[in-house]
């Protein structure tokens, strides 16, 4: 994988390159992301906050999620394009929208959560860490997908 991923908003006038490779790719299937996406679920990509640098305006809507958390989430100012969020949840990570990079080809998801309000087509493939709501530990999530790599290796040798 390159050293700099760089992407942009649809109209492009937003456009952002990230210096470290993400932390974790995440699936969400909660009806909230389903609204935001319009579409069967959410994406997001976690990365250092002080690697992501993003040129253009921006303009910021604040949801507060069930739990009272502030998710400020960002978006190109002129044609709308969610490009990412940051949160109490996981602080020093900003949530990067993975769909908006330049490549996508080698987009993995490590992890699905929320698969319990999945849209009834959507099949989240049986090896997948998968949680039915929201993963309570960030840092057992995080302990978890180092793991399911290692497998994962193992398995591939
Ligand atoms: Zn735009
Ligand atoms: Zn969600």
């Amino acid at each position: 994988m390159a050293d700099t991923m760089t992407g942009a908003c649809n109209c492009g006038a937003v456009t952002y390159s990230v210096k470290s490779e993400s932390v974790l790719t995440y699936v969400c299937h909660c009806g909230n992301c389903q609204k935001r996406s319009g579409s069967a679920f959410g994406m997001g990509m976690f990365i250092q906050v002080d690697d992501l640098t993003v040129e253009g305006d921006l303009t910021c809507w604040e949801r507060v999620s069930d739990t009272g958390l502030t998710n400020p989430r960002y978006s190109c100012a002129t044609c709308g394009n969610v490009i990412c969020g940051l949160g109490d949840y996981t602080p020093g990570f900003a949530k990067l929208m993975p769909g908006t990079l330049q490549d996508t080809r080698d987009i993995r998801p490590d992890v699905h959560i929320w698969v319990g309000s999945a849209q009834g087509w959507v099949t989240v493939p049986e090896d997948a860490l998968q949680y039915y709501e929201q993963p309570t530990d960030i840092d057992e999530l995080l302990r978890l997908v180092v793991e399911n790599l290692a497998k994962a290796a193992e398995k591939a040798t």
